[in-house]
């Protein structure tokens, strides 16, 4: 039986969004995407007239999909793609086209930045050091610092990253079991400037599930990547989502439900209880950037070097 969209009642509904129990049409749904973007932009205050945006992008829907929302809503404000390629073998070449082919696209500048050619080192590389088992840490450790530092170094006022509804629940999960309350207090959908190097992060696509993401970069017909990178498997974050989406499919408003409930309620209690707790910020005194750990180098550096060492070694093995 063909169903009409709920919305518009004219055209064929082709997407059901079971959380909101809502059929739609193409045209519909891309509408309704753009507006939740604008609606958490605009109710979270993410985005003023003399910003200069950053915008982190991996390839992948979310990223793409944001990219192309804020540059289509915010036409006035200065756009910038960032991209760190990360030399992960074929994965990381296949990502780079997609981007390079996004900006054309949304005709924003994209600024790409080799770990290889800057640092000496690929991700692949921390397969022989402590992290083999947890590449995802230091892979996901390096790109918070970078997209931090390469914002601060292009003079951008604020930088935007792809995490979605899913990834928000996802990381809000994981501190509540962890009970990271630090964590669950920081996880918000606009960071502001808690020191003059540590740029303001905004989260534009809160309102979206990983689902709808996808759904409108296929329909926007964005070039996004259809290559996943092989050390995903071994992704807790991945393991963390499949049992979250268990739950939605016997409660499908779950993630929303979640969402609302920490930062309408428990978030403001949080707050509160630790406004007297303020976690002080030092300046890395090898990098300069700044980290919570005083008087040592930052977790980056300290990775870093670990990957560093690991590769001169093995080179002074083989030589
Ligand atoms: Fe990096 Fe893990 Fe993502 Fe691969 S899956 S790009 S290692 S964070
Ligand atoms: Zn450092």
């Amino acid at each position: 039986m063909v169903v009409k969209c709920k919305r518009c009642g004219v055209n064929n509904a082709e997407i059901y969004l079971a959380h909101s129990n809502l059929r739609l049409c193409p045209d519909c749904f891309m509408l309704l995407t753009e507006r939740k973007v604008k609606h958490a932009v605009e109710t979270y205050k993410m985005i003023s007239k003399d910003d200069n945006i950053g915008i982190a992008v991996s390839g992948g829907k979310d990223s793409s999909s944001l990219a192309y929302i804020l540059s289509k809503s915010f036409e006035k404000i200065p756009i910038t793609l960032i991209h760190i390629d990360l030399g992960i073998p074929n994965y990381s070449q296949h990502c780079l086209e997609k981007v390079k082919e996004l900006s054309k696209i949304i005709d924003r500048e994209l600024v790409v930045y080799s770990l290889e050619k800057e640092l000496g080192f690929k991700i692949p590389d921390f397969k022989a050091t402590i992290y083999g088992k947890k590449m995802c840490s230091a892979c996901g450790a390096i790109k918070r610092y970078l997209f931090n530092k390469i914002t601060y170094d292009l003079g951008l006022t604020k930088i935007a990253t792809g995490h979605n509804l899913d990834d928000t629940v996802e990381a809000l999960f994981n501190s509540y079991v962890e009970g990271n309350v630090g964590a669950l207090v920081r996880l918000r959908p606009f960071l502001p400037k808690t020191h003059p190097k540590m740029m303001p992060k905004i989260k534009p696509l809160i309102g979206l599930t990983d689902m709808e993401c996808l759904i409108y970069a296929e329909y926007r017909n964005l070039p996004i990547r259809s290559l996943g990178c092989q050390f995903s498997e071994s992704s807790r974050t991945i393991r963390r989502k499949r049992l979250l989406n268990l739950l939605a499919e016997n409660m499908p408003n779950f993630k929303h439900t979640f969402i609302s409930s920490h930062f309408r309620r428990l978030l403001p209690c949080l707050e509160t209880a630790l406004k007297d707790h303020e976690t002080k910020i030092y300046e890395c005194p090898n990098c300069g950037m700044p980290t919570s750990l005083e008087g040592v180098p930052c977790h980056f550096c300290k990775i870093v070097s670990i990957v560093l060492e690991k590769k001169d070694k093995h080179a002074s093995e083989a030589g």
